[in-house]
């Protein structure tokens, strides 16, 4: 007779992994995972230092995805706080870098490994290079299937992450063969823009304020030609969509009239210098990306006591309100994460299972929702796996 497991976890990346190490040790459970090895996309993440979580506006967090009203109770369950208690608790040390929470020995590899002894310790097994075909409910149980094989389990747990960086296994098949998901698309991705008056500027980086809609993203813009990357970026592709335009404040921290309040200053004490000069010294920019908008304002070579007052004006307008369009995002296999997956509206936010039957949940990246840049979506990998198995 066939063994029917207590719970089955398809996919060991970030969110099967917490799931299957939290299985109480007097369950019957199973790991089963595609590749060779488990959590490959876990080992790549914070460039192979594995940004745990994010502390930052822990009240507001829900705010940092793009499904607010269904992340917030699963991430106040489950919230950085708990994952960074989680982790110490056990023995992991953590550490900040700002707002970001990282392992202390910094290696994405330890937080894997931490999971196999947690797994190991409650004695549950891992299959791999076993990829899920196809699973099934019944009246009794659920039947699970790969090539080789079929399992029996009375609650499934589908973590097999979205479909971004399909080589770590994230293929997004067994979802698209299962439900009626909403479309991958990619998601915390570079920008490619249509508009080319930065196309010179290459790994020039500043601190910036977009505007898109009613969204704001505060943060880190990185120039690569016609290319644009950095936080901000990454964090606005979560939202906006291909043609459609944004609003970039180049420099956030001073308002327009304090900017001609100093350059007319200096037009008064110092009349000979080049207009530049002073808004270099004000600005504190880098002169390749000042040099743009100076050629563009009509003020290449001009001095303070020439300074036309439509052209500062225009200056302060492309420095405070320039409008971008997106041309393209990168494809799938070259975004950090992916949006689209299983549709919230076919989910109970309150345990993950779906709504047509309570014993199958679906966790991490495979969910419809998608995090903000810096320790967000594996926030949500954790936090969704955590209400998977523990009652609220
Ligand atoms: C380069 C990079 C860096 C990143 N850095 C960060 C970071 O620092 N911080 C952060 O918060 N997020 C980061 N992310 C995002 C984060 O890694 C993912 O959101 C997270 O891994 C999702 O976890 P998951 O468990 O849902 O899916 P995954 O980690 O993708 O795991 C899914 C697993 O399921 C397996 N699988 C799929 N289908 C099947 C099947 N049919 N049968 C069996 N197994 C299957 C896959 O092989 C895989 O092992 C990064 C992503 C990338 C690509």
């Amino acid at each position: 007779m066939q063994e029917i497991y207590d719970v089955i976890v398809v996919g060991m990346g970030a969110s099967g992994l917490f799931a299957l190490a939290n299985v109480d040790k007097n369950k019957k459970a199973l790991g089963i995972e595609a590749k060779s090895k488990v959590g490959l996309k876990l080992g790549i993440t914070g460039g192979g230092r594995c940004n745990i979580t994010n502390v930052k506006d822990i009240k507001n967090y829900h705010n940092y995805y793009t499904e607010p009203s269904f992340v917030r109770p699963i991430l106040n369950a489950f919230n950085p706080n708990k994952t960074i208690e989680y982790f110490e608790s056990r023995g992991f040390h953590l550490m900040k870098e700002g707002d970001r929470v990282l392992p202390k020995t910094e290696k994405a590899k330890d937080v894997i490994d931490f999971f196999l002894q947690q797994i190991e310790g409650k004695g549950h097994k891992i299959h791999l290079e076993e990829e899920i075909l196809d699973f099934k409910a019944d009246t009794d149980y659920i039947t699970v299937k790969s090539k080789a094989s079929s399992y029996q389990c009375k609650k499934l747990i589908l973590a097999v992450g979205g479909a971004s960086y399909p080589q770590t296994g994230s293929t997004g098949k067994l979802l698209k063969n299962s439900f009626d998901i909403a479309p991958f698309q990619p998601a915390l991705s570079s920008l490619q823009i249509n508009e080319d008056y930065f196309k010179d500027l290459h790994g020039v980086s500043l601190n910036v304020k977009i505007k898109y809609k009613k969204k704001s993203f505060e943060n880190n813009l990185l120039f690569a030609g016609t290319m644009l990357t950095g936080y901000a970026i990454m964090d606005l592709s979560n939202y906006i969509g291909i043609n459609e335009e944004f609003m970039l404040d180049f420099a956030p921290y001073i308002n327009r009239e304090e900017l001609k309040e100093n350059v007319q200053e200096a037009r008064f004490s110092q009349p000979k210098k080049l207009v530049k000069t002073v808004l270099l010294e004000c600005l504190k920019l880098p002169e390749s990306f000042i040099n743009v908008l100076i050629e563009r304002s009509n003020l290449k070579g001009v001095h303070l006591a020439d300074l036309k007052k439509k052209d500062l004006n225009k200056f302060i307008e492309l420095l405070k309100g320039t409008s971008l369009s997106v041309q393209s995002k990168l494809p799938l296999e070259k975004a950090i994460c992916s949006l689209g997956g299983v549709k919230i509206q076919d989910i109970d936010n309150k345990t993950m299972s779906l709504k047509s039957d309570s014993r199958i949940c679906v966790i991490g990246e495979a969910l419809e929702p998608v995090g903000a840049c810096g320790g967000y979506n594996l926030q949500l990998a954790w936090s969704t796996a955590f209400a998977c198995l523990f009652e609220r």
